[in-house]
């Protein structure tokens, strides 16, 4: 009794005398040499030696990028100004010997020349902050609640983040937000610049837009149709969970899509994308990104959170993430009305015949095509066709048959919404966790009221085509074979610097099977000079059995290779019109407007 009442004591004094803290300190003194200037502030830390560490890779973006690369001059003191000695251990390790200090300062710079959502950049017109690739983190203090200071170069005014202000803190000549843990403040990109910014209420939640760079965008109908795509996308969960939420938009030329985060984004678009059909593609990319903030960032696998900066995160249900998101930014912009029934039909056949007419899909399963994200979807080469199939395009025509699947079961009156607002209540608003792969499945089975083993080991971990009539015929779409076998030469060509290049081959192709390669130049064909187009049409009057004479440059060595022509088949499907006019009810469910 005596003891743990000490002991009570004893731990009562030292957590009155114990405060640990993080803040960081950003400065960009002089952006045209695109560094940005951090100092972490850690204070009472226990250790001895401090390790601090810069993640590897940014979530959402499953590839490791080796943020460390762009880091200089790390150096450390103490809050005196004594220097502290500093060991980098690992690529993206170092440690901080206190010597006894109470307060840490590690001070380093982060060559930030990268424009991209999940990268950083720096230069006269503005800064981009993409947390993971900038700010180090201490495993002790990582979890504790901090202070970011922000001193944006004089000729920046703007500060666009999701992160909170923190009024309470004085700086001068600077900004101060505060953070939850250092997930949140990674998870918080931050643009700092002179962007354009407005806002706008939907679903009950303020959004904040802002928007670098000038482009052909009109702010009133971009407050209209965001707000219409957020209804829609909060229709699906029937709530949602933030009170603001942010976009950063940056208007460039080679626009890169989005990263999601928990209640923001950052999308990269061409800056004249605001018109026409580019105009849908910007909405389905909002409609995706907003899907987000439930699936993946509170609706996810075990192993996307907490996340391990250091490595990859593996998980197989990257199909489920971004497949079943890729589905939903589709549906939102027909259920919306940017879509009419006949073009979102259209876009989900192409779909279909996308991924099915595609040699990889029958090499790699979806389950094995997000584990392997890490090292093939982001890392493609001039094979990818013939091996991969992307999790986003299979996954998404994989989230159609489920749907089709729920509406059969319940007649029409609940669908895949109802299913992922099951798995939302459950997993995280419930038990505040990711799920298994196993309990993912377990989950369909139960609320389909069937055992889905089968139908995972035939497309989820195998390769079959699905018998696509079976599954949406029932709620009144047949789907009808339409493949058939023809000529084909197999290889992509592509004029560059004059030379006429073989860029990809199909495998098991007429090209394959004649001996063309990957990287050869084509330089004749039947004794004549070729390019491009003229050996296409030579290609095109061509019929199975018949053979064309090819003069090849391989690294400079002339010689001939006979090709012949075999044939090919592509699968293919096609929706079946209706023709009879009657109108079906599951059909008009599934396919109903907000
Ligand atoms: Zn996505």
């Amino acid at each position: 009794m005596l003891k743990s009442t000490i002991l009570f004591a004893f731990s009562f004094f030292s957590l009155l005398s114990y405060s640990q803290s993080v803040r960081y300190e950003l400065r960009m003194t002089k952006p045209q040499n695109h560094y940005f200037e951090v100092s972490m502030h850690l204070k009472d830390v226990k250790a001895k030696k401090v390790e601090v560490k810069l993640p590897v890779w940014s979530p959402g973006s499953y590839l490791v990028r080796e943020f460390s690369r762009n880091l200089n001059q790390v150096k450390a003191r103490d809050e005196k100004g004594n220097a502290l000695q500093v060991t980098k251990t690992a690529k993206n390790k170092w440690v901080v010997d206190r010597n006894g200090a109470k307060e840490i300062i590690v001070d380093y710079e982060v060559y930030a020349f990268e424009l991209s959502v999940r990268t950083s950049f720096l230069d006269l017109t503005h800064g981009f902050v993409s947390g993971s690739s900038v700010f180090m983190y201490n495993e002790e203090t990582k979890n504790l609640k901090g202070e970011l200071q922000i001193f944006p170069h004089a000729s920046f005014k703007t500060i666009t983040t999701a992160l909170k202000p923190s009024p309470e803190a004085v700086v001068s000549e600077g900004k101060s937000y505060k953070f939850d843990h250092y997930d949140n403040l990674v998870d918080c990109p931050i643009e700092i610049g002179n962007q354009e910014v407005f806002t706008f209420n939907a679903a009950g939640v303020v959004h904040t837009v802002g928007i670098y760079g000038e482009g052909n965008y009109d702010v009133d109908r971009l407050k209209k149709d965001m707000a219409k795509i957020v209804e829609s996308a909060t229709k699906v969960f029937g709530q949602n969970p933030n009170k603001d939420y942010t976009f950063i938009i940056h208007n460039v030329v080679d626009g890169q899509g989005g990263l999601e985060h928990i209640n923001s984004t950052t999308l990269s678009v061409n800056r004249w994308t605001y018109e026409g059909s580019e105009y849908l593609g910007f909405l389905s990319l909002v409609a995706h990104e907003y899907f987000h903030l439930w699936n993946v960032k509170r609706i996810r696998p075990i192993e996307l959170g907490p996340f391990n900066y250091d490595e990859e995160n593996y998980t197989s249900l990257l199909w489920v993430m971004e497949g079943f998101t890729s589905y939903y930014d589709e549906l939102l912009m027909l259920r919306a009305g940017y879509y009419d029934e006949n073009q979102y039909l259209a876009r989900l056949i192409g779909s279909i015949n996308y991924v099915e007419g595609s040699v990889g899909t029958r090499v790699q399963p979806v389950a094995h095509a997000s584990f392997d994200a890490w090292v093939k979807a982001y890392r493609p080469d001039e094979n990818s066709a013939n091996t991969t199939m992307t999790y986003y395009s299979r996954g998404a025509n994989i989230a159609a048959i489920l749907d089709a699947l729920i509406i059969k079961e319940y007649e029409g009156k609940k669908c895949l919404d109802h299913f992922m607002q099951v798995i939302y209540a459950k997993y995280y608003e419930k038990l505040g966790r990711g799920f298994t792969e196993k309990e993912f499945e377990s989950e369909l089975s139960s609320f389909l009221h069937k055992d889905m083993s089968d139908f995972f080991k035939k497309y989820i971990y195998g390769t079959e085509i699905p018998t696509f009539n079976d599954f949406f015929s029932p709620i009144g779409l047949g789907v009808e074979y339409v493949g058939f076998p023809q000529a084909s030469f197999g290889a992509s060509l592509s004029q560059s610097g004059g030379k006429l290049m073989v860029s990809r081959i199909r495998s098991n192709s007429s090209a394959e099977n004649g001996g063309l390669s990957v990287r050869d130049e084509i330089i004749g064909c039947n004794g004549y000079r070729v390019n491009q187009s003229d050996l296409e049409k030579v290609l095109a009057t061509l019929e199975v059995g018949e053979t064309i004479n090819l003069l090849i440059s391989r690294d400079d060595k002339l010689f001939e290779l006979v090709i012949k022509m075999e044939n090919y088949e592509a699968p293919k499907f096609d929706f079946i019109p209706n023709k009879s006019g009657s109108t079906n009810d599951l059909l008009e469910y599934w396919l109903r407007k907000d």
